[in-house]
């Protein structure tokens, strides 16, 4: 039997991040309407004739996207929300993207558990008609380059109602929208393509069997139209709902092998014979290559239970970038180990032909010798790995419990103000590190600059009047990069973007070798800040579990090693800081709850590693020093006890964009440390008044005992310019004050 090659998805923001340009253009008006979709699907383009020239047979398309695709298919069928509706094509495309005139956007949240953002279909309302109008134009041209080997991307209905803000009842919507998908299907068969890929990536949530039903009226509904559907899964395995989905009305089913444990279910459970198996063998979500033994290894076990397989990558390759080979500033024994999206698609076609019977097996030995190669090369440190043998549950406890601590560290007035950290990061600042990188300006030159900046955010501050300052981050480009690059094990890419979010890239650093720190971090920025103001300034580290879940992980050992490799790093940069003055240690998390796993079963093994790392960096602070942490849009009702666990001194949230549900959270469940409750949205260029922000504070008095409570900002000022930071700043100390009076009056 012949084995098939597929793709579920390809990298889209180009090469060299044309769309993300020309979307860039076109919001500033340098590009119209037509650029910039002439742009897209230039785009488009080269990634079907890279996928065709490697020798794909089943080339995943229609996941192109001007902003964000789960966007396109919330307009295509239909979901738009009132205030939408009055806005037509572009301007209404990127006004529910982006928001317009006051007008707000839809929701942003994370897709499952990767880095990128989707935005959230708000199903509120009667749909609008369905218009399936441009993407069956793309399905058209697509055929006309990749023939049959074009098959539609279609996101599964149960996966885009699970991931929606749902204010109507779910079957009804289910059957409003099945019309809509029975339509699209019907177009699809007409315009003869072989077969349609249904992506259901809800389906490995943990809570698919509540929908059982659904997923088999839908299916069978489906099913109907006699054009043949691949369901595909990915990011987890299917755990109990597997044995029911095998049984959907479908012509093929797409596991995930390298996450979760499907080739355990598919043993146990075995294959139907009627269907085909979509093999998701080749890592989607990282950029390492394949180790071809134990690739081979699982491809046999698999091939025991069925036979009738095709390989893909384990789902789109968005999430890896497109070339490893354009990297040629990395060392020669990485850059052949790393796998891009180019790569991955060679990768399938090698193991295809290895499962053929075929002899690229003189490729896999090539693919071998690399790896021997890089275990030579990649740093191991024997100091660090002893280190974390010799550790101790003691290395993770502050030397005295909250209640004692606090009664040492700095006393403060009621409702103390602070920030989260950075303040603007303005072109002139950026481009003080692109004039030092292209030698125009020397080492001593830029840090003069940096200084002049921190001692301009140091006197804002204190014209402010906020109680505990900050230097403002301005030497850092990124807070995991900032860190990473001062790291061993760390390793930077030139080209290696992947998409964040519609014109947002990021580009992960590579972990690939043991961490540890090689010099003090934040010690010179931190000196020159403290030593212009007499408050006090706190220190700025990023904490060890947003550098692992920022960044692409070795996966030769646990994810939770390298964690605690970056926490040593860590406490020793701790350990300097006190040792340099600091009163105050800020260790920002904002990546701790959305690193959680895909099924809640797996949360305690999870947030018990990751709480740990955290504590080891923090440690080592004298109980003198404050230890603060911060975390972005998060929800923290079902992990209460890992929060209090962190065993941070004060804890500061988002809140303003969530109707302050964080904070009662935390109320809710007791909780006995210091809070700063987010009292305004830094996401928004609005400037907050005294009032708003008083309100909100009160919300926090009602719940909150006093000395409980911290007065901030939602998260750091980076994106943000002065002329919006100085005026909210003042109005945040000014409502701080006039809470700080009342309180005082009633207490009189
Ligand atoms: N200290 C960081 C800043 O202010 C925190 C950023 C974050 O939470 N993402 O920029
Ligand atoms: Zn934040």
């Amino acid at each position: 039997m012949t084995i098939q090659t597929a793709t579920l998805g390809y990298p889209r923001i180009g090469k060299n991040r044309e769309v993300k340009k020309a979307l860039e253009a076109f919001w500033s008006s340098k590009f119209d309407a037509a650029a910039l979709l002439r742009t897209v699907q230039e785009v488009e383009l080269a990634s079907w004739k890279t996928q065709l020239e490697a020798g794909i047979d089943r080339i995943g398309i229609g996941d192109t996207t001007l902003y964000d695709h789960v966007l396109d298919w919330s307009i295509w069928l239909g979901i738009i929300p009132e205030r939408f509706q009055s806005l037509t094509g572009f301007e209404r495309y990127f006004a529910m993207a982006r928001g317009k005139d006051g007008i707000p956007a839809l929701e942003m949240t994370k897709w499952f558990d990767t880095n990128y953002h989707y935005l959230v279909p708000e199903i509120t309302q009667p749909l609008q008609p369905a218009n399936f109008g441009d993407f069956l134009e793309t399905v058209h041209r697509a055929q006309t380059v990749l023939g049959e080997r074009a098959v539609p991307i279609v996101l599964g209905p149960l996966t885009l109602l699970r991931l929606s803000q749902l204010e109507l009842n779910l079957e009804q919507t289910v059957s409003y929208l099945l019309d809509r998908y029975l339509v699209l299907l019907k177009e699809l068969k007409t315009l003869g393509v072989v077969e349609v890929q249904i992506h259901e990536p809800a389906l490995v949530l943990g809570d698919a069997d509540k929908f059982e039903e659904l997923y088999q009226s839908t299916y069978h509904s489906f099913s109907q139209v006699s054009l043949p559907i691949h369901l595909v899964t990915y990011f987890d395995d299917l755990g109990t709902a597997y044995p029911w989905v095998m049984e959907l009305p479908v012509a093929g089913i797409s596991l995930d092998f390298t996450r979760g444990r499907n080739l355990e279910l598919l043993r146990q459970h075995g294959f139907p014979s009627d269907k085909q198996l979509g093999v998701g063998i080749i890592d989607a979500r990282n950029i390492w290559k394949i180790r071809p033994e134990s690739v081979l290894s699982t491809l046999e076990t698999i091939q025991s239970v069925t036979s009738n397989i095709r390989l893909h990558p384990s789902s789109s390759l968005q999430f890896v970038p497109y070339d490893a080979t354009r990297e040629t500033k990395l060392p020669e024994p990485l850059r052949n180990v790393l796998s891009f999206a180019e790569q991955k698609l060679d990768e399938v076609l090698i193991l295809t032909q290895t499962l053929a019977g075929g002899d690229p097996s003189e490729k896999l030995a090539v693919v071998q010798s690399q790896w021997k190669a890089f275990e030579q090369f990649s740093p191991v440190n024997p100091a660090v790995q002893e280190r974390l043998r010799n550790l101790t549950v003691n290395d993770l406890e502050r030397a005295l419990p909250y209640e004692q601590r606090k009664a040492l560290q700095p006393t403060l007035p009621t409702f103390p103000t602070t920030t989260i950290g950075s303040f603007p990061q303005t072109s002139e600042v950026r481009q003080l590190r692109v004039k030092l990188k292209r030698g125009e300006i020397t080492q001593a030159e830029y840090e003069a600059a940096i200084d002049a900046e921190i001692a301009k955010c140091i006197q804002i501050q204190e014209d402010a009047g906020l109680d505990v300052l900050v230097h403002g981050e301005f030497e850092r480009t990124d807070m995991v990069e900032f860190f990473g690059q001062q790291l061993s094990g760390f390793a930077f890419t030139e080209q290696g973007w992947v998409q964040s979010y519609g014109s947002r890239c990021v580009r992960p650093p590579i972990i690939y070798g043991d961490v540890a720190r090689t010099q003090p971090m934040t010690i010179r920025e931190f000196k020159v800040a403290q030593s212009l103001t007499n408050k006090i300034v706190k220190g700025m580290l990023t904490g060890p579990v947003t550098m692992i879940n920022w960044s692409f992980t070795r996966t030769d050992i646990p994810r939770s090693e390298q964690a605690m490799q970056v926490a040593l790093a860590l406490r020793d940069e701790v350990a300097d800081l006190e040792a340099a003055g600091a009163k105050m240690i800020q260790i920002d998390e904002p990546a701790l709850r959305e690193g959680l796993p895909l099924k809640p079963e797996r949360w305690n093994e999870y947030l018990s590693w990751a709480v740990d790392a955290f504590r080891l960096a923090a440690g080592v602070a004298k109980p003198e020093t404050q230890i603060h942490t911060h975390m972005c849009y998060s929800e923290f009702g079902d992990i209460i006890e890992h929060i209090e666990r962190l065993d941070a001194d004060v804890l500061s949230i988002e809140n303003s964009r969530s109707n302050n549900e964080t904070l009662f959270e935390i109320t809710d469940a007791g909780y006995k440390h210091q809070v700063g409750n987010g009292v305004y949205d830094v996401h928004s260029p609005a400037i907050p008044s005294t009032e708003q922000m008083v309100q909100q504070l009160k919300t926090g008095i009602a719940n909150l005992p006093v000395e409980q409570i911290w007065v901030n900002p939602d998260c750091g000022l980076k994106t943000r310019r002065w002329e919006e930071v100085i005026p909210s700043l003042k109005n945040m100390v000014e409502a701080a004050r006039i809470l700080r009076e009342e309180v005082n009056a009633t207490q009189e």
